[in-house]
C-alpha cells in the first residue's frame, strides 16, 4: 500500500511541474502584423444599371524643363518681363523676343537676355473671349485672351486680361503673380492702363 502511495505522489509532482512550466508567461509579440493597405482614392459609383460605372480619377505628373528659357520664368517671379535678343552684331534682327528663344530664329546664334523696364505698357492687337477652355487651361472662364504689342518686340505674345473689357489699340500694363507664383507663363497678365 505504502509503495503505491509514493508512486502516486511522484506522479502528482510531475504533473505539477508540467503545469508550472506551462504557466510561465510567453513573451508578448510587440511587432505588429504588417498588412497590405489600400492607399488609393475610393471610386464613386456613377450608375449601377445596366452596368456598374465608376469614376476613377487618374492623374500624372509631367516633368518639364524650361532649359535655357529658365530666366524668363525666374523673371516673372520677380515681377520682370525678360526677352531675348540676338547677340550677333551681323544679324538683321535687332528686336526682342517674347516668348523667348534660346537661339536666334534668323542666324541661330545663342541669344542674350534683356529685362524690359517697368511698367511694361503694351497695346491690344487682338482679343478672343474664351468661354469653353480646353482641358488643362487653369484659368476660370470666361476670360479675355489678348495678343499684346509690346514696344521693340519682334513678336506679339498671347496672354490674358485680368479684368475689364478689351478693345483694339487699348493700352494695357503688364502685372505679375509674384505672390504664390504658378511658375508658368500664367504668372504675367495684363490690366487696363489709363493715363
Ligand atoms: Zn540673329
Amino acid at each position: 500500500m505504502a509503495k503505491k502511495k509514493v508512486q502516486t505522489k511522484k506522479k502528482v509532482e510531475t504533473k505539477k511541474r508540467i503545469q508550472i512550466k506551462k504557466k510561465v508567461p510567453k513573451k508578448k509579440e510587440t511587432k505588429k502584423r504588417e498588412e497590405v493597405k489600400f492607399i488609393g482614392q475610393v471610386t464613386r459609383i456613377r450608375q449601377t444599371d445596366p452596368a456598374t460605372v465608376i469614376e476613377w480619377p487618374r492623374t500624372i505628373t509631367h516633368v518639364h524643363t524650361y532649359g535655357m528659357l529658365s530666366p524668363f520664368f525666374e523673371g516673372l517671379k520677380k515681377g520682370e518681363l525678360r526677352a531675348t535678343l540676338c547677340s550677333n552684331p551681323k544679324c538683321a534682327e535687332k528686336r526682342l523676343w517674347i516668348p523667348p528663344r534660346a537661339h536666334c530664329p534668323d542666324c541661330h546664334t545663342e541669344m542674350v537676355w534683356k529685362t524690359l523696364s517697368n511698367p511694361v505698357i503694351g497695346k491690344i492687337y487682338a482679343f478672343t473671349r474664351v468661354v469653353y477652355a480646353g482641358t488643362g487651361i487653369e484659368l476660370s472662364t470666361p476670360y479675355w485672351q489678348v495678343d499684346v504689342e509690346i514696344p521693340d518686340l519682334a513678336t506679339i505674345p498671347k496672354s490674358y486680361l485680368l479684368y475689364g473689357e478689351p478693345r483694339i489699340g487699348m493700352k494695357v500694363k503688364a502685372e505679375f503673380r509674384t505672390r504664390k507664383p504658378t511658375n508658368t507663363v500664367l504668372d504675367y497678365y495684363w490690366v487696363p492702363y489709363e493715363q
